[in-house]
Parts: structure tokens; sequence; C-alpha cells
């Protein structure tokens, strides 16, 4: 069967069996122009086009960032006429917001093109599971599933997911499945007895690997599709042949360009998709960049279709081609269900850091060959993809960012002196000698929380940009309440280090092996002959749920509990060691007196 995207061209255009790339280019172009009419007339963005061009070459860009910086400035309907807004995050690593608008004549066109496409994979009377998304007026499921209807395909979506199993019970004698590619992995490796007919992948980049495991295990057709937010979520679809995506273009025009100099690219070549949307109402779009890059195809399809096609989707962003290319490598070992990584970058190189899902060992060799220079580690573990659900993607672990939580706001009762402003030597105070520590071990903020008696005296002996004193006004309230003053000043994404002021023994090498044992996911705790010491290592990820929580817990270690723990074996005492009392002090002194 020639593409049903092929066929909903010819008609759509009135061009029929004359269609080819050719007659398609030319009526493309008479819409673009009623499209610059129309975006010019309408929308602030657009409002200096030029009327009189040859080519759509020569017209300018528009980037995500544009849309990002003034949305309202794309809008060409009253704000009462707007029937959906979508808000979603830019690629990339920049994280800025962009707002889509719909209309709902977009909306229509919108559930039009589902339609079409989802010919390719259903049949009337075919029931359909939508894994993604939830019923919500106008939400991607809620299209999906009128699309459906209108073709004669009933269809459910399951809102709720909490877990594979839970997929598994939902898709049980549906005839096709919507769904993210990991997710559906993980469902075929749990359950390989399920028999839908057909599966459409979307929402996330797909990787060969998948697109076989699928395929084989179930005994299905495995179904890609490619669509952002910007153009109506979908605009380009295989057919049962799966050689290239065949795309909408009765409602968009669709260009390859050389990055690099800007210029459409020789049909072929590699290059960064652009896309103008002929008929959006609410938000014309006129050459967007999209960030990905693809090719065309220009042979002819095997379903007959004569339309160029698009060739794999590949991301611009290095950290999207690294979790792809090993989505591609662990996923095509047929024991594992999922996997999580993070690229932990450190001073003396990367490490990725991979936690997988599996009862078979993976060939670290292999891995090495595809990511030379990078040491890797390997953590087996249960990873249900279904739990923490979203596109895939590669965490990003800034080594480099590590701080020092240095807690000195006691009152020291039973020292008598504030333990921060003894002397550890003839030339350094406590807080001195163990900042210098930390920062010879490479800590980019040192935060010293203080208690009203000695701020002064602290800041006036010591000034470093690195190191950041906070008030603790209420010593009284305890350790922890000092842990939240201080965690609270850390930078963005810090990973930071806890250390008690009554510690003065830890030295820069201990610190330094503990750092080696970061964990992106667990707490790290030195220990020493089986008595666990100080100081104690929290990433992001626990600091960001601890001050998110405000624990009410008695102690910290009573809140990290609840955390995976990793513990660092140390070569010697000076993680047990305290100073609390004067005699504890007189033993420090005595051993300095017989160190010199
Ligand atoms: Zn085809």
């Amino acid at each position: 069967m020639i593409s049903p995207v092929h066929t909903w061209i010819a008609e759509k255009t009135g061009i029929g069996n004359d269609l080819n790339d050719l007659t398609l280019r030319e009526w493309q172009m008479a819409r673009l122009k009623d499209l610059i009419e129309y975006a010019k007339t309408k929308t602030k963005f657009y409002k200096d086009l030029p009327v009189l061009f040859h080519d759509i070459s020569e017209l300018p860009f528009t980037t995500p960032e544009d849309v990002a910086a003034d949305p309202f400035a794309f809008l060409a309907i009253p704000q009462n006429e707007i029937a959906r807004i979508t808000t979603i995050s830019t690629s990339g690593t920049t994280g800025i917001k962009k707002r889509i608008f719909f209309s709902e004549a977009d909306i229509e066109r919108i559930k039009e093109y589902f339609a079409v496409g989802m010919r390719s994979l259903t049949k009337p009377g075919w029931h359909t599971e939508i894994l993604i998304s939830d019923e919500t007026v106008n939400s991607l499921g809620y299209l999906l599933k009128s699309a459906l209807e209108s073709i004669g395909v009933t269809s459910g979506i399951q809102s709720h997911i909490p877990d594979v199993l839970t997929a598994i019970n939902a898709a049980r004698g549906a005839d096709c499945l919507v769904g993210m590619p990991a997710e559906i992995l993980c469902m075929c490796r749990v359950e390989p007895e399920l028999r839908p007919k057909t599966i459409l992948l979307t929402a996330d980049y797909v990787p060969e690997s998948i697109i076989t495991a699928i395929g084989e295990a179930w005994h299905c057709d495995v179904f890609t599709h490619y669509g952002m937010t910007e153009n109506g979520f979908g605009y380009a679809v295989d057919c049962e042949y799966h050689s290239g995506y065949h795309t909408r273009d009765a409602g968009l025009i669709v260009e390859i360009i050389d990055p690099e100099t800007d210029n459409p690219c020789e049909n072929g070549q590699l290059g960064e998709i652009v896309l103008t949307m002929l008929c959006n109402e609410a938000m014309p779009l006129i050459r967007y960049r999209t960030g990905d890059f693809s090719r065309f195809i220009n042979s002819p399809c095997s379903c007959n279709s004569n339309l160029k096609r698009l060739d794999r989707i590949i991301s611009r962003y290095e950290t999207d081609q690294q979790i792809h290319l090993l989505d591609e490598i662990l996923f095509s070992y047929p024991e594992v269900k999922g996997f999580n990584a993070s690229l932990i970058k450190e001073e003396n190189g990367e490490r990725l850091h991979l936690i997988i899902d599996s009862s078979e060992e993976i060939d670290e060799g292999t891995l090495a060959k595809f990511f030379p220079g990078k040491k890797i580690r390997i953590k087996y573990d249960v990873n249900d993809p279904f739990t923490h659900r979203g596109k895939r993607k590669l965490n990003i672990i800034e080594r480099g960012h590590i701080s020092a939580l240095i807690l000195s706001s006691g009152l020291s009762e039973r020292m008598g002196n504030p333990k921060a402003l003894l002397m550890w030597d003839e030339n350094k105070t406590f807080l001195e000698k163990i900042i210098s520590e930390y920062v010879e071990s490479g800590c980019t903020t040192i935060i010293c929380t203080v208690n009203p008696l000695i701020i002064e005296e602290c800041q006036s002996l010591i000034s470093d940009t690195r190191i950041k004193f906070v008030l603790n006004e209420h010593p009284d309230l305890g350790r922890l309440h000092s842990v939240k003053l201080g965690l609270n000043e850390l930078p963005e994404n810090s990973a930071c280090l806890i250390q008690n002021i009554d510690n003065p023994y830890i030295g820069s090498e201990a610190i330094k092996k503990i750092l080696n044992s970061f964990d992106p996911d667990a707490w790290c705790s030195p220990e020493y002959h089986g008595r666990g010491g100080h100081p104690v290592l929290l990433p992001k990820k626990i600091i960001r749920e601890f001050l998110k929580e405000a624990p009410s817990d008695s102690t910290l270690q009573d809140f990290l509990k609840r955390f995976p723990k990793k513990t660092v074996q140390m070569d010697d005492d000076s993680i047990l060691k305290n100073v609390n009392t004067p005699e504890d002090y007189q033993i420090l002194i005595s051993r300095q007196l017989g160190c010199s």
C-alpha cells in the first residue's frame, strides 16, 4: 500500500496523479506567499518580512530562542481564541522555556494528520492502547484518540502508569500500542508473550536496537514517526516498508540546510532540518530551525511514493548523541530492561556511570571502544523506565562543582572556647586549617555556618572569595538546623561535603579519596575499621530532596537512612577523631609539639 501520507498530499494539494517533487514545490511556493502575507499582517515578529522573494532560502530563520524570548510576538490570533497552550523546554542545555499556541483550526489539522499517519498502522475495528499522555482536553492522547475514532479505531488512554506491570496489563489484547521507545522495550522484555500487531514509537529518539528487539519479541510491525510541539506533534511517519519518513508536505515545507553556511544542502547531504508550517493559524513559524539533523532520501520508496523522504533524525547535541549511542549498544543485549546513564566530569577526565537493569553482564570492553578516554563504571540494579518517565537523557554531573559545608556554629560548651578559633598549630586556627584542606581538595565553594559570637572574628581572619560565612542565630536548634542554613546557600547543581569543626585532623588526601567515590545516586560515608566518620558527601539529588522536604528528622543521619549509602574505606582514623573537650585539645597540642 502506498503511504497514506502520499495519498493525503495528492488529495489535499489537488495535484492528484501528477504529484512529484516539482509539482509539490510549485504548490508549496504559492502557499508560502499566502503565509508570508498572513504572518506579516498578523504578527509582530514577522512584520518586516520581504514581500518579494524568489526562493524560500532568502527568508530569515526563526530560532527556538526567538520563540522563547517573546512567544506573543508570534501570536496571530486574539488571545481569547487560543484553544491550547503548550509550554516546553528547548533542547540542549539552555533549558529555556517556550510557549506554543494552537487555535481550534490548528487542533483540527493535527487530528487530521494523526488520522492519516495512523492509517499506516491500524485498521478499522482495531483497538489501540495509548501509553503516553492523558485524557485532558486537547492533550496529545486526547487528540490521538479522536483521530483514531475518525478512522474507526477504538482506543484507551492510560493516564497514570506507575510501573511496567501496569503498562503491560493495559496493553493486553490491544492491536496497536503507542508509547515511548524505552518504555515499550521494557514491556516486551518483561512480558514477551504480548501480541500487539503494530507499535508506534513516539515522543523520543528511536534507536534501531529497540525497533529490532520489539519486532522480534512480539512478532509485530514497529513504526516510528517524527514530530515536535511546534509543528503540531507530528510531521513525518514511516510506511510499512520502513525506509524513511514520509513528511506532511501539504502542511509544511521541509528544508535541510548546512548549519555552517546556512545554505541549502545538496540532495542527500546531512544537515539541519528547517521547517515552515504552512497552515499554523495561531502561531505561524517560518524557516524554524529544529536543531535536528537528517538528509533527504531521493529514491522512490518501496510503497511507490515518488516524493523525497527524510532519513533517520540525529540530534545536534553531543549529550543526546551519547545517550542514543548507549541506547543502541545496551538495548541490543537481550536481557537489558532499562538503564540510567550519568556522565561525571572530573578534573582528571570523564566517567560514564551506568546503572543497568540486566541479569546479563555487559561487556565493558565494547562500551570502552565507543567511549574512548572515558572511565566506565557499571552497577546492576532495577530500572523501571515508568518510574521516571520522560525523554531519555544523559545526566551531566560536573564533578568539579563540589562544595564543602563546615558546621562551626555550635556553642562549644564542653570546650569552653569556640572551636573554630582554637589554634591548630602556630599559624592556623581549626577553621583555617579545615578550609585549607578543602581548598586543596578542589572545592570551589566553602560554606561555614558560624554563630553570632564568632562571625566577625572569622570574617576578619579569612577573606577568600570561595569562602562564604552563613550566620546561624540559633545554634541552640542543633546541627540539622545548621545543615539546612548551609545547604540553602549552595551554588546550584553542586554536590557537598559536610564537615564538623571539631575534626581538624582530616586532610586533603582523605577528602580526595571520598570524592573519588562520588556517586550521583548515593551519599558517601568514610569508614575506618567498621566505624563511620566525617565528612559525608551528598550528591545534588539528595541535597535537592533535603531542601524540598525540610526534614524534621532529629539528625542528618536519620534523614540519610532513606537513601542509598556508599561506604568508602579509609586508610587511617583521621575521619573518626573529634576534639570536643579541653582534654581532647590537650592531646592534639601534645601531638603537634611531638611532631615539631
Ligand atoms: Zn513508503
